[in-house]
C-alpha cells in the first residue's frame, strides 16, 4: 500500500533533530517498523525527521565499566563488535538473529527499542542485561533504568519529542556469563518465545541471574521468580527444573495465529530451561 503524504527532514545532528520533533512529528530510524505501519495507514504523521544519517548515533564505544550504544547503532553493526561480544554474548547472538540483513543493516537499537514490539529480541536482551538508557529531548537529557522502560504493548518511558541517543550496558559478570535463545517465526524470525538469561556464579552457586522474556506476553518483562528461586542454588537439571515453574507468572500469555496461549507457555518454559542448561 501506499502511505500517506508527508514532509521530510534529514537531520544531521541530534539537536538539530530535536528542534525539529513537535507535534505531528515521528522520528525515522531504519525505518523498518514506522514504514510498514505507514503503508498500512495505522500511523500518518505529517513530517519524518530522519535521524539515519547522524553519525554520533552509530557509535559503539568501548569504556571502562560499560559499553556505550548509540541510539542509531544497526543490529549488524551490533553483531558485529568485538567488545560486546566479548562483555555481552547475548548481545551478539540477539543480533545475529533479527530478521534478514536487510532488516540487521538498516533498523536500529533505538528503533526497536521505541517501537517495543512485544516479540522484538532487544527489550528481553536489555532486560537481562541491566542496560541504562540515554534519552534527549527539549528539556535535555536524562538516563531510564531499563527496568523502567517498557510500560506495555508497544509502551515505553520515551516522552514526544525524546530521542534514545544511547544505550549504556555495563560490564558485569552476569553479562559476561550470558546467553540469548528464540523459537523465532518462521518467516519475519520475530521471537514467538524468547529469553535472554545472565547469570553471575561464586562458589559454584547462582549468585545472581537477570532473566527477560519477549514475545511471551504484551511486553518483555524479568522472570523475577525465576531469577530468585536460582540464587544460591548450583546449576542443574534439577535446580533448573524447580526454578522455571512459573516463568510465566505475571505476563498475559499471548494467543495468535502462531502459537496458542497454552503451546507459548510451554515454550517459555522450554526456553529458559534451554538458556540456562547453555550456561551450565
Ligand atoms: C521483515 C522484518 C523482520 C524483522 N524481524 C525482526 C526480528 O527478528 N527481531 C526483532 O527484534 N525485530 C525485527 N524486525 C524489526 C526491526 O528490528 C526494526 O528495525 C526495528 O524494530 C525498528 O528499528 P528502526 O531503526 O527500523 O526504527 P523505525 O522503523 O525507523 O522506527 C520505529 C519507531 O521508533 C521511533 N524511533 C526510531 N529511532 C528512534 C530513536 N533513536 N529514538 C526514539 N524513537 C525512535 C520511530 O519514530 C518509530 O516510532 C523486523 C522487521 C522487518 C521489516
Amino acid at each position: 500500500m501506499i502511505p500517506n503524504s508527508f514532509d521530510y527532514k534529514k537531520a544531521t545532528s541530534v539537536d538539530e533533530a530535536i528542534s525539529l520533533l513537535g507535534d505531528d512529528v515521528q522520528i525515522l530510524g531504519g525505518g523498518h517498523s514506522l514504514i510498514p505501519t505507514l503503508k498500512l495507514r495505522l500511523n500518518a504523521p505529517g513530517t519524518l525527521v530522519d535521524i539515519s544519517k547522524i553519525e554520533s548515533l552509530k557509535v559503539i564505544r568501548d569504556n571502562e565499566n560499560s559499553i556505550t550504544i548509540g541510539g542509531g547503532a544497526t543490529h549488524a553493526s551490533i553483531a558485529a563488535d568485538a567488545a560486546l561480544s566479548e562483555h555481552a554474548p547475548m548481545m551478539t547472538q540477539a543480533a545475529k538473529e533479527i530478521g534478514d540483513i536487510q532488516v540487521r543493516n538498516f533498523g536500529t537499537i533505538g528503533g526497536s527499542m521505541a517501537h517495543a514490539d512485544p516479540a522484538a529480541d532487544w527489550p528481553a536482551v536489555l532486560l537481562a542485561c541491566d542496560a541504562n538508557v540515554v534519552i534527549q529531548g527539549k528539556g535535555g537529557k536524562r538516563e531510564v533504568d531499563i527496568d523502567q522502560f517498557f510500560k506495555g504493548f508497544y509502551e515505553t518511558a520515551l516522552a514526544d519529542g525524546e530521542i534514545i541517543t544511547a544505550v549504556r550496558i555495563p560490564k558485569m559478570a552476569s553479562n559476561r556469563h550470558s546467553v540469548y535463545v528464540k523459537f523465532k517465526q518462521p518467516a519475519s524470525r520475530f521471537a514467538i518465545v524468547g529469553c535472554a538469561v545472565g547469570i553471575e556464579m561464586e562458589g559454584g552457586v547462582v549468585k545472581s541471574a537477570r532473566i527477560g522474556m519477549t514475545g511471551v506476553g504484551e511486553s518483555a518483562y524479568r522472570a523475577m521468580n525465576v531469577e530468585k528461586a536460582l540464587v544460591g542454588q548450583a546449576l542443574t537439571a534439577e535446580s533448573i527444573e524447580a526454578a522455571v515453574k512459573n516463568v510465566t507468572e505475571g505476563a498475559e500469555v499471548m494467543s495468535d495465529h502462531y502459537a496458542s496461549q497454552k503451546y507459548r507457555t510451554h515454550l517459555a518454559h522450554v526456553y529458559v530451561k534451554r538458556a540456562l542448561k547453555m550456561l551450565m
